[in-house]
């Protein structure tokens, strides 16, 4: 009994001297959202121009999202981060200015976009702009014109060549990477991308992008200003923002902790990807994404999966393995939860900024109940969880302390 007594009290002083310490974090993350119906979003990048056997590949991609139904019967829904244009590389050359010629996806590739709209209308993609073009235009003309080879695949074969294939420096949209460290696009150049890129978006697919990705995470406070001007009022990230480049092509990140339901500089809404499943690339699966989707889950945040259109567009057998895998992980999520739902990121970002009201898919008309949130001693059990994912030195304190033991008896019994 006196032993108890020791360590509770010894446990009482060290816990109130970590809550004077440590009170703004505490109130910030207790502060944040808790979801007791746990949205499931898919994110796919780089959806845009390509081969028709891209828009096939998307067509099965959607058809196995179909088969998935969520707690209120809605199917999984692929937020498709769309490209909206490829160079027009012929035009460009022919230029004596020198100017950046595209052209857009319908036109482009009309398989593709018109995958894209049957997908809409089933209710299993939803459209976001992801760029104008996924290059810097002004900068690729330049090198057009030079005939540089870092764009020799480019101008070999114009019809067929991917933008995947060009240097990563050479993929970002909101900076000229042809040269390092990066620059930053002006103002006006910006403004003249982004406010094209909303009005082609809305002539594509009916309904302006009130959310946006920005091509390689490389975006700044100035394209923020933007995207609020032109009606993009949330913005999907990794939870960091890059800014650009330095001399070496390494990343620099000005802001490098954005959790989900931050609000911007320009009063935008930031999201946040916490689940990767990119089996191309050999650095995660089924298995790893499920692990970091049930991590997301215990804390009550969104599991947003990231998942590239290249993992869809290559072989034959890294397709079938990368779908099989998608399948297999919707499937372990889907018996794991039972209070799953599938949402588009445009539809989170309204859901977070309202809470009670309906969610609208505004491309197909259809809406759906409000997501439930968690309150009171019931975020308890997820908030100490963000704590203990987040914040190594008060993790080691816990089991130091011995404070691990009350803790974890509390996430029981509140969960
Ligand atoms: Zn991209």
């Amino acid at each position: 009994m006196t032993l108890f007594l020791i360590t509770f009290s010894v446990w009482l002083l060290i816990l109130s001297v970590v809550l004077v310490w440590k009170y703004p974090l505490f109130k910030r993350t207790w502060q944040e959202v808790y979801f007791a119906d746990t949205p499931v979003l898919i994110e796919s990048d780089d959806w845009g121009p390509g081969a028709a056997l891209h828009g096939q590949r998307l067509s099965q991609l959607l058809k196995c999202l179909e088969t998935h139904k969520d707690a209120v019967n809605r199917a999984a829904i692929l937020t498709a981060d769309i490209v909206l244009s490829v160079p027009d590389i012929d035009k460009i050359i022919a230029d004596p200015e020198g100017r950046y010629h595209r052209k857009l996806l319908n036109e482009a590739s009309p398989v593709v976009y018109q995958a894209m709209l049957l997908g809409i209308i089933k209710g299993v993609l939803v459209p976001q702009l992801h760029g104008l073009e996924h290059l810097n235009g002004q900068a690729f003309a330049k090198l057009c014109q030079l005939k540089d080879s870092r764009i020799a695949c480019a101008l070999a074969d114009p019809q067929h060549w991917e933008w995947e294939s060009l240097a990563s420096p050479l993929q970002g949209h909101y900076v000229d990477g042809s040269v390092l460290p990066t620059e930053a696009l002006n103002q006006e150049q910006a403004q003249t991308i982004i406010a094209l890129a909303v009005q082609r978006f809305t002539e594509l697919f009916g309904y302006p992008s009130v959310s946006t990705v920005a091509p390689c995470y490389l975006w700044n406070s100035t394209i923020e200003q933007l995207w609020q001007k032109n009606g993009i009022s949330v913005i999907q990230t990794a939870g960091y923002r890059c800014d650009g480049r330095d001399k070496q092509g390494s990343y620099h990140q000005d802001l490098s902790l954005i959790r989900a339901g931050d609000i911007s500089e320009s009063a935008q809404l930031y999201l946040v990807r916490n689940v990767m499943y990119e089996p191309v690339d050999g650095n995660n699966d089924a298995i790893t994404a499920y692990q970091e989707a049930m991590l997301a889950y215990a804390q009550a945040l969104p599991i947003s999966i990231s998942t590239h259109r290249y993992n869809y567009t290559r072989t034959e057998a890294e397709f079938d393995s990368s779908l099989q895998g998608l399948d297999q992980l919707l499937s372990n999520i889907s018996s794991s939860i039972a209070r799953l739902r599938y949402v588009a990121s445009p539809e989170l970002g309204e859901q977070i900024a309202k809470e009670h009201s309906a969610i609208e898919n505004h491309f197909n008309g259809a809406d759906y109940l409000p997501l439930k949130r968690l309150s009171g001693l019931n975020k308890l059990a997820p908030f100490l969880w963000r704590l203990y994912y987040r914040h190594p030195k008060l993790k080691l304190l816990a089991y130091l302390s011995g404070l691990i033991m009350p803790a974890g008896l509390l996430c029981r019994y509140f969960r």
